[in-house]
């Protein structure tokens, strides 16, 4: 079964707001093992918008659109499902009324328009779950004598994914007949170019296309990494991750402490955890991020549990990793830690070549320094700088060798 999305509203196409809707809806659809091939975008015009659905509909059994069912006159998602049914609209009464409700409710007269949003293609059905003032539809139809499906599902995300859980999903999934899911497992890797990874996993990639178990992706994504994912497709959720449990150990033997995290976690996440399973806390010195690390772990750890405190400021003539070294010593007596970080430019940067920094550790048995450079302009180094000395930390509190 193959569902198509089509995502409606002008401001998609002049970037005023990001298409989100649609990357939450091909996750879905994958996640209950329906393909999901192509996603479009289509301002709110009627001939535009006719011409795309149909189009969707003469390569896929069945379409999603989202956006353009609200009470304002350029809102035509429901005529044009009507003009492509070839069918007249009717209002709903039961609808009429619950919008009249919302709007007494609220204390507030209600613009005759919204009645618009009671207006249902004759065949469709209507979607119960209305968080806002606009059903969504199931509307079946008849292409070239097979049976296919349109559904209308509001722009605004909340409304959107509360019908397509409680609605759209199920209802597919039951057309579809399909009892395959497909689930995946994001590996969060560190220390690798893309290219670098994807040779060292290669054969590996290669053997597992041949066996068709799972799939691998590698996805660039500055400083959180370089992720890789996996994705297994199987008859149960519990089979699913078996392969890729299988899989990910797999990876693992081949690229080892590369790796920092799973699915949601982030450097940071991670080196918190770390600390607070040891019990240990932590102060940062910190010249060339200006603060960058404080922001980002204090954002995980609020109340500076773990992270007592950052020392911003100039070094001085504290350079290379020694100086990395001193500073994260001094960060660490001035608060009175049980480990300090810290991460410096260099004092002469024409010296070194572009993109050096200096990163170091003082942890309560030694300290551990490393030099890097780092590509880019002066805001992705700073912002990569706050990950490599993450990483250090994370190599030293769990060290391989
Ligand atoms: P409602 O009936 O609740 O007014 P609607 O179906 O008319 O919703 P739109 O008017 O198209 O929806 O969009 C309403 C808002 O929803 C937009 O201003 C935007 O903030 C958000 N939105 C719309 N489409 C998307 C999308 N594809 N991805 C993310 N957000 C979206």
């Amino acid at each position: 079964m193959r569902c198509e999305v089509v995502a409606v509203g002008t401001e998609l196409l002049l970037g005023q707001i990001v298409d989100t809707n649609s990357s939450w809806i091909g996750e879905n659809l994958a996640l209950i093992g329906i393909d999901s091939l192509f996603q479009v975008k289509v301002g709110d015009n009627f001939g535009r918008m006719e011409a795309t659905i149909r189009q969707a509909l003469e390569r896929s059994d069945a379409v999603i659109c989202c956006g353009g069912l609200g009470p304002t006159q350029d809102d035509i998602t429901r005529d044009v499902i009507a003009a492509i049914m070839g069918v007249e609209m009717v209002r709903d009464d039961t609808i009429a009324e619950h919008i009249r409700d919302i709007f007494e409710g609220r204390g507030r007269p209600m613009p005759e328009n919204n009645l618009r949003q009671a207006d249902v293609p004759v065949g469709a059905a209507t979607i119960a779950q209305m968080p806002g003032t606009a059903p969504g539809l199931v509307c079946p139809l008849t292409i070239d004598g097979e049976d296919k499906v349109v559904y209308a599902v509001p722009g605004v995300p909340h409304e959107m994914r509360e019908m397509m859980e409680g609605t759209v999903l199920d209802d597919l999934r039951r057309r579809s007949g399909e009892t395959s899911i497909i689930h995946s497992r994001v590996i969060r890797t560190w220390g690798y170019g893309e290219s670098a990874l994807a040779e060292t996993l290669a054969d590996h990639v290669e053997s597992l296309d041949e066996s068709g178990h799972a799939t691998i992706a590698f996805q660039a994504s500055g400083i959180e990494g370089i992720k890789v994912r996996v994705t297994a497709k199987a008859e149960s959720h519990a089979a699913a991750e078996k392969i890729i449990a299988a899989e990910v150990e797999l990876i693992a033997e081949q690229i080892g402490d590369h790796i920092f995290g799973y699915d949601d976690e982030t450097m940071e996440s991670v080196v918190l955890g770390m600390l607070r399973e040891r019990g240990l806390t932590m102060a940062a010195g910190e010249s060339l991020t200006g603060g960058i690390l404080a922001t980002r772990i204090t954002a995980l750890d609020p109340n500076m549990e773990v992270f007592r405190g950052g020392v911003v400021s100039m070094v001085g003539d504290l350079d290379g990793e020694d100086g990395a070294t001193i500073a994260a010593r001094a960060a660490r007596d001035a608060i009175g830690t049980d480990i300090g970080i810290a991460v410096i430019g260099p004092s002469d940067p024409d010296a070194h070549p572009p993109g050096t920094v200096f990163a170091a550790v003082a942890l309560p048995d030694g300290d551990h320094a490393k030099t890097v450079a780092l590509p880019g302009v002066l805001s992705r180094i700073r912002s990569y700088a706050v990950i490599t000395l993450l990483d250090l930390l994370r190599k030293r509190l769990d060290p391989a060798d």
